[in-house]
């Protein structure tokens, strides 16, 4: 053992040192949040390369986002210096991407092929929808796109799709899937879910093939693996089969907790942790115990919620960072008190000196629960960023330029070139756009093609008239101008701004009174940016290294901006530590991260657990899970919230509290806030104690809603100017529902917030 191995040794649990020299069959890794199951995995690589021998090359590491695979990369980079470029750490769609490109020859697709995300698949499938002249409604863009998306997590093509299909419904779908499939290969493009399929198929189809990647990665290390669905199993199963008779196969080391299986939705199944040695009969698992993240208290709680959970493997996690601040519970008014106590509280936090703004994360179940939080925090002028949310890639000038990109890049991006093609509008409407694509289509030829057919040979496009032609004929010519920028190797910068100038895009923005054009403009110069220091990136990374891959886009070509920029993920735009904001996020991308404080928010029965999940108890199971997931996420200090009004669609909803809130014991909650009496008895969750005038003094909030409400019980006569006279039958005042019974009119659940017409008798 090297001075360094035993070093690399140092720091770790005797468990942990199991699971960093093992060596030889699979190894799995199952523990709990905050175990350091993260840390063995970095762990294990230092060792290999420093004890082991093993070359960088020979390295396939597996993690969730590129934010994770970065830090990866740095760690090993400290070890070994620039050797560490050869080492493949990516996430899976990164991986795939660059295999596919690497063999695009056998694969009879062009290696600058285009990355369709979950927009451009909605569309496209749209297109496919209208043109098998299917009803919109029962095939939406997207229900069919997420139909098509689970079945090629099971890896099933289009004709085992039909195959299979029980019903009319199900061979519709399959009949639009075989469409999409062969316009997705016209337009030279792969889905997501493609690129592990796809690979799949490649590593089982061509022997050949499946053995170089076999021989060159030795080691394949994945993290997070319960959230890896079916396809993305497979494909691990394949590189680290034996390569050929008398090779010894790869060694696999995977880690994860299914309590923190979070992505059933996109076909993650925590079978494959649970069957894991069974897949692998000659496996051995190794169990870490002890958390090194969190203080008991936060534990405990997690522990708590977790255990409500059926089926599964129960282990115990303890801590030795002592018990910690009990968990603070805060009951809102609405979710603007909510979020101005968690913007007076950091501030408090901040102003003891305990904490700095960077060390606190607030979560939240969706996307749209930022918004309040954003309008608090800048009142307050409490530096923030989102994470996650309306994300700068999906905005529409970002998207419209990107797709200028990637038609330059890729022309027959069908899709993208669709996009592009009235916009800025020049005179090319639909009728003509549909009859490029018509004869697209009759003569099996792209869409790229048959518009170069209409500004040239228009006659062979019966119908399109002059004025058409023309527009498309200028078109035509733009995108060759542009074209030459890139074959004489202008920065992609640069071709940027080309395209936003001659295509008249800032021209238009510019005269536009529209405020948002403002906005739009500033985005389209942040991409510059972004694509500046990109090319900035490159050039300081490793061009004179031996090992740059085959098929790989150059560094800081267009094609290598354009495949970072469709695989970004919503963790990669973490801030770093140092840039004093707070950071706010979905629980679904909190997952692998850590913060001393944490604000977990919107614990409302319908908010959190979602109401979609409420009904049932599988999805129900996977929200307690993300429960868990944010539980754990906490170092010192944790934070439960729930608002008793919330607003959504501009209505104001009285939502009941969540009932992961009941399952944190009570004696680990200092309850700052609890529910007022008058809305549920006290103690109902134990609360401790009512509020007071000061509690209620602080938040400045208006109670119009509550105020209006009436109180009603059981038996209660009632007189509702719609319904008439009815004898209420059940009553939640928690939630302030009641559920009333109108006689001949019928039984009818309602709300008693605001103005509800109604009198008791
Ligand atoms: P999650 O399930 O949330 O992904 P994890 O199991 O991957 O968590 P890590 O993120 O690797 O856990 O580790 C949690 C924290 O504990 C990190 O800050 C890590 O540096 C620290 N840690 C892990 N093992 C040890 C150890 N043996 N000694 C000290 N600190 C440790
Ligand atoms: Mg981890």
């Amino acid at each position: 053992r090297t001075e360094r191995g035993a070093a690399l040794l140092e720091g770790l649990n005797p468990r942990q040192r199991e699971a960093v020299v093992h060596a030889g069959s699979p190894l799995l890794i199952v523990a709990g949040a905050g175990s350091g199951k993260t840390r063995v995995l970095t762990h294990r690589i230092a060792w290999l390369l420093a004890e082991r021998g093993v070359h960088p090359g020979e390295i396939m590491s597996i993690t969730f986002t590129n934010k994770a695979a970065a830090e990866m990369k740095e760690r090993v980079d400290a070890l070994v210096g620039r050797r560490g470029n050869a080492m493949w750490v990516s996430t899976f769609h990164s991986m795939c991407v660059r295999i596919l490109r690497r063999e695009a020859k056998h694969l009879g697709v062009r290696s600058a092929f285009s990355v369709y995300d979950a927009d451009d698949t909605r569309r496209l499938v749209g297109l496919v929808v209208r043109d098998l002249e299917l009803d919109p409604k029962k095939f939406s863009g997207r229900g069919v796109a997420a139909q098509i998306s689970n079945l090629k997590n099971e890896l099933l093509s289009a004709d085992a799709a039909a195959e299979r299909a029980a019903n009319d419904f199900e061979r519709k779908v399959a009949e639009v899937y075989a469409v999409y499939q062969a316009r997705l290969r016209t337009a030279n493009a792969f889905d997501f879910d493609d690129l592990i399929m796809e690979t799949v198929a490649l590593l089982q189809r061509l022997p050949a093939v499946a053995e170089y990647y076999r021989r060159r990665f030795r080691h394949v290390l994945v993290d997070e693996y319960q959230d890896t669905n079916h396809a993305q199993y497979v494909l691990v199963r394949e590189l680290v089969a034996p390569a050929a008779e008398g090779v010894e196969p790869g060694e696999l080391c995977v880690v994860g907790d299914s309590d923190q299986s979070i992505y059933a939705f996109r076909g993650a199944s925590i079978r494959n942790i649970i069957e894991f040695e069974q897949d692998f009969p000659n496996a051995r698992t190794i169990m870490l115990e002890q958390n090194y993240r969190s203080t008991q208290r936060i534990l405990s709680a997690a522990n708590a919620v977790i255990a409500r959970n059926p089926n599964r493997r129960d282990k115990r996690l303890w801590s030795d960072q002592g018990d910690g601040a009990k968990v603070v519970g805060y009951v809102a008014d609405n979710e603007h008190d909510e979020a101005a106590f968690v913007a007076q509280e950091i501030d408090r936090l901040v102003d003891s000196g305990e904490i700095r703004n960077s060390d606190v994360a607030v979560f939240y179940r969706t996307n749209s629960q930022s918004r309040v939080f954003e309008d608090v925090f800048l009142r307050v002028g409490l530096p923030y960023k989102v994470v996650g949310g309306v994300r700068f890639y999906e905005r529409k000038e970002v998207r419209d330029a990107l797709a200028y990109l990637r038609v330059l890049s890729n022309p027959e991006d069908t899709v993208s070139l669709r996009r592009i093609l009235n916009v800025p509008k020049r005179g090319i409407g639909e009728r003509a756009e549909e009859l490029v694509a018509t004869y697209a289509d009759r003569e099996r030829i792209s869409f790229a093609a048959a518009l170069r057919i209409a500004a040239e040979q228009p006659e062979r496009i019966p119908g399109l008239v002059t004025r058409s032609q023309r527009c498309i004929a200028s078109f035509v010519q733009l995108l060759d101008e542009l074209n030459e920028l890139v074959e004489r190797g202008d920065d992609t910068a640069e071709i940027l701004e080309a395209v936003y100038a001659r295509t008249g895009y800032t021209a238009e923005l510019e005269a536009s009174d529209d405020p948002q054009d403002g906005s739009r403009r500033e985005n389209l110069a942040e991409l510059v940016t972004v694509a500046r220091e990109f090319a900035g990136d490159a050039a300081v990374a490793d061009l004179d290294d031996s090992d740059v891959e085959v098929g790989a886009p150059a560094p800081g070509s267009l094609a290598a901006f354009l495949e970072r920029v469709a695989l970004v993920a919503d963790a990669d735009s973490i801030p770093d530590n140092d840039e004093g904001m707070v950071t706010l996020m979905t629980l679904h991308t909190a997952k692998g991260l850590e913060f001393p404080v944490v604000f977990l928010t919107g614990w409302e029965d319908g908010v959190f657990p979602h109401m979609r999940a409420m009904g049932d108890p599988a999805e129900l199971a996977e929200e307690r899970r993300l429960a868990y997931v944010g539980i754990t996420r906490a170092q010192q200090r944790l934070y439960l919230s729930r608002a008793m009004i919330r607003s959504s669609f501009g209505q104001p909803n009285a939502n009941p509290a969540s009932r992961f809130l009941a399952e944190v014991p009570d004696d680990l909650v200092d309850w700052r806030r609890a529910e007022p009496e008058r809305s549920a008895p006290v103690g109902r969750f134990g609360f401790g104690r009512r509020p007071t005038a000061t509690d209620r003094g602080s938040w400045n909030v208006p109670k119009a809603a509550l105020k209006a409400s009436i109180s009603l019980d059981v038996g209660d006569r009632v007189n509702h100017d719609k319904y008439g006279l009815g004898t209420v039958i059940e009553s939640d005042k928690s939630t302030q529902r009641v559920l009333i019974d109108f006689g001949s009119a019928g039984t009818v659940r309602l709300m008693l917030i605001g103005g509800v017409p109604l009198q008791k008798l």
